[in-house]
């Protein structure tokens, strides 16, 4: 089982790593602002317009994506959702699809996934925990909160899904509460993904997100790199990496690698509006203004943003993944130097 699971990891990197790149072939579609969370780091709960891009516009985006990440608000509250995976997969049958949710609809998010594994049935489930227990309940606001994600975790794995992950996204309210969040991940046998509060005044609504905590927990950050480059797993040695540069950004708000966004992975959000991440004020028009996915990117603004997009510091995953891509021998150099010496940070 874990062999298998290497090689198609593997495999799937070879594609991601080999892919031609005209356009880009990382989205991140935020496919409904409802949600049923209370954050304390995002503001999108509060949102009083609730749009929905209809599936007709989904179907202009190309048909080599490589990655497709649904979020939202909650896309499990999108009515349509198992229709917009079907076409997905239509347009693009090999493309990796993570579905991420906060995993407080139990009886939804299963009635859904029941359908969905039908149509893909390799499709990812990650499911965001800040904290355990009451603290996850309090930095989400729903009492009860942590219980509910995990029974969803435990229902969609007996339905079969196998690819399931942890999100974690660290604040000042609760970075303490990462090395117990990374061992729960690894109790259930998930994949642990790890993120910090970010702002972004077009998307979150908020812009007062920091972490100032940081050198306390230092040791915490040096825990997991080094237990993820212990293993001998090259998906491990990458999180390390990711985790390490993360954690240099938070210090120097300077990436450790160049920014791709706009020509790698892009942002789409429920109006249609097109940005580079998001985290991003550069607009790069709006998908139903235009034929195509192709159109729009090739558009003088379009262009502009993506020029400006390189001056914008931010180390998530969805704008390091395409870095990492594209630096592959300065990260594999890393890693070895790493593997043999260690990290201190
Ligand atoms: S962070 Fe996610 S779950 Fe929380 S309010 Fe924002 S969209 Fe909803």
């Amino acid at each position: 089982m874990a062999k298998s699971r290497l090689l198609k990891d593997l495999r799937w990197a070879w594609s991601y790593l080999t892919a031609r790149n005209d356009l880009p072939n990382d989205f991140v579609l935020a496919v409904t602002y409802s949600c049923n969370s209370r954050c304390r780091m995002c503001n999108i709960w509060k949102s009083e317009v609730q749009p929905v891009l209809a599936l007709s516009e989904y179907q202009k985006l190309p048909a080599d994506m490589k990655e497709i990440n649904l979020s939202g608000g909650e896309p499990f509250l999108r009515s349509d959702l198992v229709a917009l995976v079907a076409l997905l997969v239509k347009q693009n049958p090999r493309v990796r699809i993570i579905i991420n949710s906060n995993g407080f609809a139990t009886e939804l998010i299963t009635a859904k996934i029941k359908e969905i594994i039908k149509i893909k049935p390799d499709i990812i489930l990650g499911f965001s925990i800040d904290g355990i227990g009451e603290l996850h309940d309090e930095v989400r606001g729903i009492p009860g909160g942590f219980d509910k994600v995990m029974a969803t975790f435990k229902a969609v794995k007996k339905l079969g899904v196998k690819d399931l992950r942890i999100a974690y996204t660290a604040g000042d309210y609760n970075i303490n509460q990462m090395t117990q969040v990374y061992k729960l991940s690894q109790e259930l046998g998930a994949e642990f993904t790890m993120a910090a509060v970010h702002n972004a005044e077009n998307y979150f609504n908020i812009s007062d997100n920091k972490i100032t905590k940081l050198p306390e927990f230092k040791k915490e950050f040096c825990i997991l790199i080094n237990r993820e480059l212990a293993t001998w797993q090259p998906k491990n040695w990458s999180r390390a990496y990711f985790v390490f540069a993360l954690y240099c950004f938070l210090v120097s708000h300077k990436r450790l690698l160049p920014n791709y966004s706009g020509r790698d992975n892009v942002f789409i959000d429920p109006l249609g509006a097109v940005y580079p991440s998001d985290v991003s004020g550069h607009q790069m028009g709006n998908l139903k203004d235009f034929n195509s996915f192709k159109e729009l990117y090739q558009s003088p603004k379009a262009q502009e943003a993506i020029s400006l997009e390189k001056n914008n510091h931010n180390w998530m995953m969805c704008t390091a993944r395409s870095a990492m891509k594209r630096h592959v021998f300065q990260v594999l150099y890393w890693i070895f130097k790493s593997k043999l010496f260690g990290v201190k940070l």
